[in-house]
């Protein structure tokens, strides 16, 4: 089975998506990463979906990626007195850690580091966005605010500090429990929530030791004014674009994505565009037309994956959402404008070996229309350096790594194969030609391109591009 379009898609599961078959159906329709939120799924279902998971892979003989989100540190109000107050704009509101219920003038916040780092001017929002305070006097025990947005709001509603950068820990302890638990099920990419700064990635991908691509989901101010450096650390960034649009204005968000999305094209990065893309879809058969047009900008960017949230998890069309993605990122990648519009946000090739070799196996698959790039990796390094070119030509990752293969199905373009470890040059064109073959990328006496590093089954060692003819029939 090979995808006809090359932005992939990644599905979130949850009550409507969790059987084996409903799995198999989203597999069909077009996911190529199933995502696990951590927030809703215990260490049992957890192991119970990946087993499913692995059972639909085996079944079609296809590598699919795990994608397992962890929580972060989600801040929340404490209880009030009969469960809810009304907060009149104008008015004045504290928070304090005083542990009794609150009421339309005060509610305790659980957070004592939150309390100790808010400065007057700060802004914190609560239930999603829809109340706004602002900070007029801060202490280590309380904080008292003005109501400038005002509204209903109930026990433990979310709340937001866009203006402050939390001085703790993007891993709670359930964080910690979380993540040996999703890389011992084998999952293949950790999503980190509210990343604020490099150290953040850093310590969990100290924990993963390579087991798991970590994924940094980019949903603060603060994450967002260090990207360059997050991106040091993270293997790849997922735009978050629902906490991104409580944290900022709204209309920030569409143009925080276009940066993202081209800094990660930058670095060769794989980005996930994530969060109400086909909202509608939840409960409707169809998507607006706003929405189809928000999937095509993503694709026009050239994100690496396109993200549905609800839509897949909990909503009455999961099937539906997947196969209407996959049907606008082929009749996107199709438009005419969409190789122009691609190559115009290429970026320069890095002063590398492997980026150089990467640009010319484009130029060349290119001008002499090649029917494929075959790209040997064993960490999966050389095939993100081609796939941050964006070819016309479709490319093939060979690698003898289950876990390269599965990892790499994020990624733009990719077709992952795993096949057995090539002992020499020789065995390697002979894989990779046959393996276009087989997989139907070429047709016999076609000619591909090869990239790959030798000594083989070094990783970072792109050194080697070479043209090879597929065998005749
Ligand atoms: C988001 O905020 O866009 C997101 C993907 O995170 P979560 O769904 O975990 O809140």
């Amino acid at each position: 089975m090979r995808r006809r379009r090359r932005t992939r898609i990644v599905a979130t599961l949850g009550p409507a998506s969790s059987g084996s078959e409903m799995i198999s159906k989203l597999f069909v329709a077009g996911a190529d990463v199933f995502r696990i939120n951590m927030s809703h799924t215990g260490h049992d279902r957890l192991r119970e979906l990946v087993r499913t998971i692995r059972e639909v892979e085996a079944h079609f003989a296809r590598p699919i990626a795990i994608l397992a989100d962890l929580q972060g540190p989600k801040l929340r109000l404490g209880a009030f007195e009969g469960g809810h107050a009304t907060l009149v704009p104008g008015s004045s509101f504290t928070l304090d850690s005083e542990d009794r219920p609150g009421d339309s003038t005060r509610v305790r916040l659980p957070h004592p580091e939150i309390l100790a780092a808010l400065e007057v001017g700060d802004a914190l929002l609560l239930d999603d966005g829809k109340i706004r305070l602002v900070a007029t006097e801060v202490g280590p025990h309380r904080a008292v605010t003005n109501v400038v947005v005002g509204g209903e709001i109930s026990d433990r509603k979310g709340v937001s500090v866009p203006d402050t950068t939390i001085p703790v820990s993007a891993m709670t302890a359930k964080d910690r429990s979380d993540l040996e638990a999703a890389l011992d099920a084998g999952a293949d990419w950790i999503a980190v929530s509210f990343v604020q700064r490099p150290e953040d990635v850093a310590e969990v991908k100290k924990v993963a030791r390579g087991r798991a691509g970590v994924m940094a989901k980019i949903e603060k101010p603060q994450g967002v004014a260090r990207l360059d450096e997050i991106m040091d650390f993270a293997d790849a960034i997922m735009v978050a674009r629902g906490d991104l649009g409580v944290e900022m204005p709204l209309e920030s968000v569409p143009g925080t994505q276009k940066r993202i999305t081209r800094l990660c094209r930058k670095f060769g990065k794989p980005v996930v565009v994530a969060t109400q893309m086909l909202e509608s879809m939840i409960s409707s058969p169809v998507p607006t037309r706003a929405e189809v047009s928000d999937v095509a900008t993503a694709i026009f960017e050239g994100a690496d994956a396109v993200m549905l949230s609800a839509e897949s998890a909990a909503g009455s069309y999961p099937v539906e959402a997947v196969s209407t993605m996959s049907r606008i990122a082929e009749e996107i990648e199709r438009d005419p404008t969409y190789r122009s519009v691609i190559a115009n946000q290429r970026p320069a090739p890095e002063g590398t070996s492997a980026d150089v070799i990467a640009a010319a196996a484009r130029e060349m698959a290119e001008y002499l229309e090649m029917a494929a790039i075959v790209c040997g990796t064993s960490s999966g390094a050389t095939a993100l350096r081609v796939a941050r070119e964006r070819p016309k030509p479709p490319i093939i990752a060979v690698t003898p790594n289950l876990g390269t293969a599965r990892r790499l199905c994020v990624v733009w373009g990719l077709h992952p194969i795993v096949t057995p470890e090539s002992t020499n040059l020789d065995d390697l064109v002979d894989g990779a030609t046959r393996t276009a073959v087989r997989e139907a990328f070429a047709a016999p006496g076609d000619r591909i391109i090869l990239v790959a590093g030798v000594p083989l089954g070094t990783p970072g060692a792109t050194n080697m591009l070479r043209i090879a003819r597929t065998p005749p029939r």
